[in-house]
């Protein structure tokens, strides 16, 4: 069914390897993927959009190279914020993060990022969390401290740090000092909670493994701790090895590698055949962070009258593994770019013609290299230039790579001209053809009176709103 079988060189930069590598998934038929999704306790800033502009974009090239992918996103609904935040605004946990993964979905939506096969939500899968949590204790590679609380031992997982490369000394020495936040600062390498024994600061967020998930459990009454919740949603909906895990450069260390001692540790399984990350959104060359203070959310772009999807079409001129600095500036020029290629893809007209091959075919071959987004891009620019292409080429042509680029050209329709304009425009059409350049010129300032721009051209009279 298929005729696009030519999926076989994809290079991807695998952060395990350090390297680019041939993509060959475990299953040829269906590609399983993961992504790191958000904490939904406040609204996302434009740098964790990064991150879900970046995996759709692997998704999209995954899919137009020939592959199927399943593909899940997790919802942290529960974690040292969600619950701080939540008695803050005096809400029930659910009540709080409900509202802000709504506005999550709302801005992937205006970003064009097409929804993962599923979405998952953390407090759906306690018992999964819990099962993994039971054999990391059986096998000693988890124990549980006085108060309660279930820390993986990182001494006892021989591979750990493979993924950050971080060489880790000292890891255990002293327990008292382990941290029970999710909020590691990089230089505390030690042993982290899969499981925290409840206190007061909790409130009424807690589950209880003892009583409720069957007897003879060890744990007791307390909630997840933030790493064991993508292992569990991962194996649950994907399998005990999957394919391609994305996420920030950021998760890399503590998260990822914390994901991979407890769920190799698990299952004694290599968990994950590509880690890949993006990089940083930068603001005045410091990371855009909550923390910082210096970031923007969707809110304050269209606020200024921004098109979001510039904003992914500036993301897309980079290269998804180099920083980049965010300045209002060159959004604007991003979003000037690309409303050229939409008022040159207006211009098109409604034929239907047939995707250019050899553009396809460099276009592909770009983006089959690590994503090459940027040199992609010129390839989209070169068809909408070149002069020697049909208007009903070039468009299926766009159309084909906005499959990849999200850029929502289908969306854009052909102005609605009304009756009275067209009328105007065939009124001149016959003066001109009579060399009445007088009336030509009349009817010219009377279409501009009306807010209509007229252009004459080899083809014909153009139209377009002013
Ligand atoms: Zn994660």
């Amino acid at each position: 069914m298929n005729s696009n079988k030519t999926h076989k060189k994809i290079l991807l930069y695998n952060t395990l390897t350090r390297e680019k590598e041939n993509f060959s998934p475990i299953n040829k038929k269906e590609v399983r993927m993961y992504t790191c999704g958000p904490t939904v306790y406040n609204y996302a800033h434009i740098g964790n959009y990064r991150a879900y502009i970046f995996a759709d974009t692997l998704k999209r090239v995954l899919i137009y190279s020939g592959y199927k992918v399943k593909h899940i996103m997790n919802l942290t609904d529960i974690d040292d914020k969600t619950i701080r935040d939540s008695q803050k605004e005096g809400k029930t946990l659910k009540e709080f993060t409900e509202f802000y993964t709504k506005e999550f979905l709302k801005d992937i939506n205006v970003l064009n990022i097409v929804n993962p096969t599923k979405f998952t939500k953390a407090t759906d899968y306690i018992p999964e969390m819990v099962k993994i949590i039971k054999k990391l204790l059986k096998s000693k590679l988890a124990y549980k401290s006085e108060d309660g609380s279930i820390y993986f031992d990182i001494k006892k997982f021989k591979d750990y740090g493979k993924l950050s490369r971080l060489v880790l000394e000292n890891q255990k020495e002293n327990a008292s000092g382990r941290i029970k936040t999710d909020e590691y600062e990089k230089d505390n390498v030690q042993d982290f909670a899969l499981w925290k024994s409840w206190d007061e600061k909790d409130g009424n967020v807690f589950w209880d493994p003892s009583k409720k998930l069957g007897a003879g459990t060890e744990i007791g009454k307390g909630r997840p701790g933030w790493h064991i919740e993508c292992s569990a949603m991962s194996m649950k909906n994907l399998g005990e090895q999957i394919d391609i895990h994305t996420g920030g450069v950021d998760n890399i260390f503590p998260h990822h590698e914390n994901e991979i001692a407890q769920s190799e540790g698990a299952t004694g399984k290599h968990f994950v055949k590509y880690w890949m990350h993006n990089e940083w959104v930068l603001v005045d060359n410091k990371k855009m962070a909550k923390s910082f203070n210096n970031f923007y959310t969707l809110r304050d772009l269209m606020d200024k009258g921004i098109d979001p999807v510039a904003y992914r079409f500036w993301l897309l001129m980079a290269n998804y593994r180099t920083r980049v600095n965010f300045v209002w500036e060159a959004l604007e020029g991003a979003e000037t770019a690309l409303k050229r290629l939409y008022n040159l893809y207006k211009d098109l007209g409604a034929g239907k013609g047939k995707v250019h091959k050899e553009y396809k075919h460099k276009f592909k071959e770009y983006l089959e290299d690590d994503l090459d987004t940027p040199r992609a891009l010129t390839v989209l620019w070169d068809v909408l230039k070149d002069e020697n292409i049909s208007n009903a080429d070039k468009k299926a042509t766009v159309l084909d790579f906005d499959k990849v680029l999200g850029l929502g050209f289908e969306k854009l329709k052909e102005e609605k001209i009304s009756t009275k304009i067209k009328k105007l425009v065939e009124e001149r059409e016959q003066a001109r053809l009579r060399k009445d350049f007088q009336k030509s010129d009349e009817l010219r300032k009377e279409i501009n009176f009306l807010g209509y721009e007229i252009k004459d051209t080899s083809e014909g009279q153009k139209i377009s709103k002013i």
